[in-house]
């Protein structure tokens, strides 16, 4: 077990996708790196993961436990499951608390926390999440294509969908699920696309086994859809960045330089706390440069 006296070069804080990258990009580079993990990733739900090469289709687990054999297989990485409840700086780095009691050192932190959906309150919501309630075109719109198919948002966000689902599916209504928002160039390219809007409340989706049936308005009309496209809104996982200083963007996101650093010396950032560009592929990415600009940090303040 860990003990109080263990530093480590870098503490990366999430051991999902970007967490796991991170650590393999320093691990390879001799860094004595501790993953720490609280199993939470926010795909957990989604029955395939799909757009990203070499592991197209597969299971969101499959994925991060090939990521994480692969990752412990290097002396110089080690993973905990435990939850990081705090960090502060100090002389020499950072120190890192545990909810299991651990306390240990870094030089360095990376946060590859992801984030956390805000997902609505509407029965029948939550369990369709990830398999037929789905926020993004690129991860399940190939599945969907052709398919009876709704847009929950209002103006600019359910343009945005819209342009993107619209060339999946001409089967496409918007739900505003209140007042629509929406310019009259705006609603001219709808009617252009023959994409209508329904602004009745939603009461409840009606699913089976997470995949949906009707989506009941009030007054009892069922519309009925296979798949349904919405964004929720977020938080960060964890307010440590923030607690460290960490500034973020105006949309909640880590800031980040093009290096993954953040606006705290020593403390990167990489995956979907700092990316709006949500994918499995982009947290592999930022996580693998996070992990190289990092190691590039520590080779200069050594050489
Ligand atoms: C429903 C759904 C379906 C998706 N489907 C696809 C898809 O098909 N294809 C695709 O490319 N992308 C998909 N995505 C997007 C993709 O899952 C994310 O972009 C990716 O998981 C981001 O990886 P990450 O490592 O940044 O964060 P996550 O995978 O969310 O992992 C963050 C990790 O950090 C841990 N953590 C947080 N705080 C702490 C702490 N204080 N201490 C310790 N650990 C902590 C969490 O427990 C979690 O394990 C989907 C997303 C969702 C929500």
């Amino acid at each position: 077990m860990t003990n109080t006296k263990d530093t480590w070069d870098v503490v990366i804080i999430g051991g999902s996708y970007a967490g796991l990258s991170a650590a393999m990009a320093l691990g390879r580079s001799l860094r004595k790196v501790l993953v720490v993990d609280s199993g939470m990733p926010c795909n957990a739900q989604t029955p395939h993961s799909h757009n990203f090469l070499t592991q197209d289709g597969k299971t969101p687990f499959e994925i991060s436990t090939t990521a994480r054999q692969q990752v412990a297989a290097y002396n110089t990485v080690q993973i905990l499951n435990d939850l990081v409840v705090k960090a502060d700086k100090t002389a020499q780095g950072f120190d890192v608390a545990l909810q299991s009691g651990t306390q240990v050192g870094a030089k360095k932190l990376i946060f590859a926390t992801g984030i956390r959906d805000q997902l609505l309150n509407i029965p029948g919501f939550s369990s369709c999440w990830g398999i037929s309630v789905v926020h993004c075109p690129y991860c399940h719109g190939y599945e969907y294509h052709g398919k009876k198919t709704a847009i929950l948002a209002n103006g600019e966000g359910a343009m945005h969908y819209a342009l993107l689902v619209g060339h999946l599916t001409k089967q496409l209504q918007i739900l505003t699920n209140g007042k629509p928002e929406f310019t009259e160039e705006q609603m001219a390219k709808l009617r252009k696309h023959n994409i209508p809007i329904n602004d009745s409340a939603i009461i409840e989706i009606e699913h089976e086994r997470g995949y949906l049936k009707n989506v009941i308005m009030s007054g009892g009309n069922k519309i009925q859809v296979d798949a349904l496209y919405f964004r929720p809104p977020f938080k960060q996982h964890t307010d440590i960045p923030k607690l460290l200083g960490c500034e973020f963007t105006e949309h909640g996101y880590i800031k980040v330089d093009t290096f993954q650093k953040t606006t705290v010396d020593g403390v990167y950032a990489c995956g979907d706390n700092s990316s709006m560009m949500r994918s499995v592929a982009n947290a592999v990415s930022t996580g693998n440069f996070a992990g190289a600009s990092l190691n590039k940090e520590l080779a200069m303040e050594q050489f």
